[in-house]
Parts: structure tokens; sequence; C-alpha cells
């Protein structure tokens, strides 16, 4: 058959390190130096929404307050309590033709601390914790850990903490029993054999100078807490502490061809998505970068895609142009990429993933249209129109791009912020970049996935 016609009639994918230049290749790996230095400072929302708030503030953007004026070119952010941060460039066009919007999230699972976290026992302290997210309890055993927290204290004070990432700093884990006396814990499932109630992580050891007996452990633990950052038991309560893995994201294989880290779901999305956000300076349509809080547990909370805090700004914009825009029309006129991760082809699991409509690592972003379980369930399934606008941009602006399924039918489910953007009336369709051993404490992702994610963004952003 002619090669011509061949090539026409199939869509097949494209291996990366096949079909890229050379100098795509090394433009990948450069990028990718970035987003590792990214990964090792954001690891939990907040300090991801600090470090995407001060890149764009180095390109000239400023905190969103009602009533600014706006004018094309025009530059502002809004954050939800530091946790989620919408950010916004005014379009040539108003802003009743439409926005468009790369949504990702910047949470991921980790460890939080109980209310009252501290507790004593055999004289270890213990720090108790509730996962955030969804987790395989047993990959959080015996490895190195870091503690992130915000307190806000009643006082009004706000107090940062990090231990467990600078070179001197200690660090944290969580014991699991030796193989040898593990024979009953072996019999058992997966999730009952390190059961989420003792993902709880030892705290220290010593007594508190002049004190034995019960609860000494415990009062040194708070003792050096308080000489450190000046909190006591009861700040526990206003606070978001969490551990997540102590190690930092490096390069992968000998090829180096990915990068490994903790959080890249979404942050491998997220990052593309600002990077090539502050790269479209001067957008035809209004464009908004959307940071969210809250993805991995149900989008709950108003740090999260099912508050208003998303429209709410984005009236306040209607407002700022004149007001004649209606928010409906605004909405229905936009244009959205729910920027999130999906599984990837992997030959040890096959049993759960789809054998010919999986996703490939090393072969491009991948663009899918529904997740779900039990007859696509709760998912977007973005229609047709959509997804043809999308493959007309990434195609104008030659990307290499795949689709995915997310895993065989049934096989479980998962979902993305799309859904939430489809109920405000907004067209979105879900991009993103295939991640291997998704939601473990390291997560692998392709090089050249991760610079056409951005290089995708980058084509959406500058649509006419
Ligand atoms: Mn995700
Ligand atoms: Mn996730």
């Amino acid at each position: 058959m002619d090669s011509v016609i061949k090539d026409k009639l199939l869509f097949p994918r494209k291996d990366a390190s096949v079909f890229l230049t050379q100098e795509e290749i090394k433009s990948a790996d450069e990028y990718c130096k970035n987003y590792v230095s990214f990964l090792n400072n954001a690891k939990t929302e907040r300090e991801t929404a600090n470090a995407a708030c001060a890149l764009a503030e180095k390109e000239g953007f400023i905190p969103w307050k009602k009533g600014a004026e706006i004018k094309s070119g025009g530059k502002f952010y809004f954050s939800r309590r530091g946790k989620a941060v919408v950010f916004c460039t005014i379009g040539k066009k108003s802003l009743s033709e439409g926005i468009s919007i790369v949504a990702s999230h910047i949470d991921s699972p980790r460890l939080d601390f109980k209310m009252m976290p501290l507790y004593e026992d055999s004289s270890l302290a213990f720090f108790d914790t509730h996962y955030y997210g969804n987790i395989k309890p047993y990959q959080w055993t015996g490895i190195p850990l870091a503690i992130h927290g915000f307190i806000a204290r009643h006082d009004g004070q706000e107090i940062n903490i990090q231990i467990g990432e600078k070179p001197d700093d200690p660090r944290f884990f969580i014991a699991d029993l030796l193989p040898h006396l593990a024979e009953e814990q072996m019999k058992k499932s997966l999730k009952d054999a390190v059961p989420a109630e003792k993902l709880d992580i030892l705290a220290g050891l010593n007594s508190a100078p002049g004190e034995n007996g019960s609860g000494a452990v415990k009062l040194n633990i708070l003792r050096l807490l308080y000489e450190k950052y000046g909190i006591t038991e009861k700040d526990f309560v206003s606070a978001e502490i969490c551990a997540v893995p102590a190690f930092p994201a490096s390069d992968i294989g000998l090829d180096r061809s990915m990068v490994g880290g903790y959080g890249q779901d979404d942050k491998v999305c997220a990052y593309p998505s600002l990077t090539a956000f502050l790269s479209v300076k001067d957008p035809e349509y209004a464009s908004c970068l959307v940071l969210a809080d809250k993805e991995e547990t149900g989008s709950f909370g108003i740090s999260g895609m099912q508050s208003a805090f998303f429209s709410s700004f984005i009236n306040e914009l209607i407002t700022a142009e004149g007001g004649s825009a209606k928010e409906c029309e605004v909405f229905s006129n936009s244009f959205c990429i729910s920027a999130d991760v999906n599984t990837c082809r992997y030959p040890l699991f096959k049993e759960a993933l789809d054998e010919h409509g999986e996703a490939r690592l090393n072969h491009g972003v991948v663009l899918f249209r529904y997740w779900g379980q039990g007859g696509k369930e709760n998912t977007n399934d973005a229609d047709a129109q959509t997804a043809a606008a999308l493959i007309k941009i990434l195609d104008e602006a030659k990307i290499l791009w795949q689709t995915g399924e997310g895993g065989k039918v049934d096989a479980g489910e998962s979902g993305t912020l799309s859904r939430f953007f489809s109920k405000l009336d907004i067209p979105v369709i879900d991009l993103g970049v295939p991640l291997l051993s998704m939601h473990s404490p390291f997560e692998g992702a392709a090089k050249a996935d991760i610079y056409m994610a951005h290089k995708a963004f980058t084509a959406f952003f500058k649509r006419r």
C-alpha cells in the first residue's frame, strides 16, 4: 500500500526519542532541570502556590484587588487563602468572547497530622496522622519523611514549618514490622497489612529535662517545638501540618529520560501550565491559569474547585471590564483544559491496563475525554466538538500527543477537575502527562512528555 495513504489512514503513537529532533530532546532536558528544582521547593499546595506567585510576580503579575481597572495585557492573580490561585492575563478580546483556562491541582497525597497529633506510648512519642488523598499505606513505611506545615495562631501570627529538607535536618519515618515476625501480616491483603491508622510517625525518644515517667517524651517534643517555633499543643488545632517524602526529585534512568519525585500528580501538569501561561504575554483571549487545591479529596473546601471562588473572581473581572458581559456568556464561550495526569502502559501491570488504549511513556501529552467507573459515571466525557477544537490546536503547533484510557473498563475509579468546570457550562477536556507509580511517594514521568505539556499549553494560550 502507498505509504502516503497509509500515513493518512493510521494514527499511531509516536516515540518521542525517534520523532523529536535532537534539539527538542535537549530542550526537554533543559526544561526539566527547572522542573526538578520547582518540585523540590513545592511539596505542599501552599508551597506550590507561593512558588507560582513568586514566578508570576517576576513577570509583572500583581495581587487582584476588587475594583481594580483592567485593560488588555493586565496581569493579576487571586489567591484563595494561599492554597489555590487563579492567575489572569487580560486579553485583547472582551471577556464575553470567553476565556482560555488551563486548570491543574497542586495538592498531592500525603500524611496529614491530626488535630491533636502528639501522643506517647511505651516511652516513644508519635505524631498521629490521617492520610490525605488515595494512598497505598504500605508504601509510606520505611522511607524518610519531612514535616511541612503552616500554623495560623489565634493571636494572628502565621508560622511556616519545614523539618527534614536541609541536609543537616533530622528526618522522620514510620516503622514497619520486621519480615522475620511478619508471617501473619504477610497473609493479609495489602490494604489490611498496614492499616492507615498505623501510619503514625515516630517523633522522638528522649524525656524532657528533669522529667520522667509517662508523658515525659511527649513533653520534650512539645518543648523542642516551642523553642523553635513558639507553638504549643493547642496550636496544632489551627494548623495544616503533614508528612511528605523527604527524598528530592531527580533524573531517572541511565539515559536520564525521566524525572522521578514526589507530588508529580499534579505538579507535572501544574508546572508546564504555569511556564506556558507566563510565556504568553499578549493573548488574544483573556487567559486564566488555575492552580487548585483539594482535588485529591473531591475538590470540596473553599480552595477546591467545587467552591465558588473561581466564578466569584471572574465576576469581579466582568464588573471591572464594565459589567456588560453576562457570566453565563463568558463561561459558555470559554475553553478549558483540565490538566491532569493519566496512567500509562506498563508491562508488569497488564492486568489493570487497557491493552490497546493506554497512553505510553515518552509518547507525548495524553488527551482523554473521560475516566469514571460503572459506565463512565462521575466523569466529564468531553463532547466531540471540544475534542476536535483541542486536536486542531495541538496539530497546528506540531505537538506530540496521544490518547489514554485510564485503565481497563471498571478496573477502578478516578477523576479530574474537568467535571467541575463543566458544571459552570465551560467546554472542557483533559490533557496531561502520563505518570508511572501515581500517588506513590516517588512518581515517574518522561521528560519529553513534560516538555510537550509545556508546548501544548503554550499553543492553547496563544489560540485565536
Ligand atoms: Mn491528579
Ligand atoms: Mn491524584
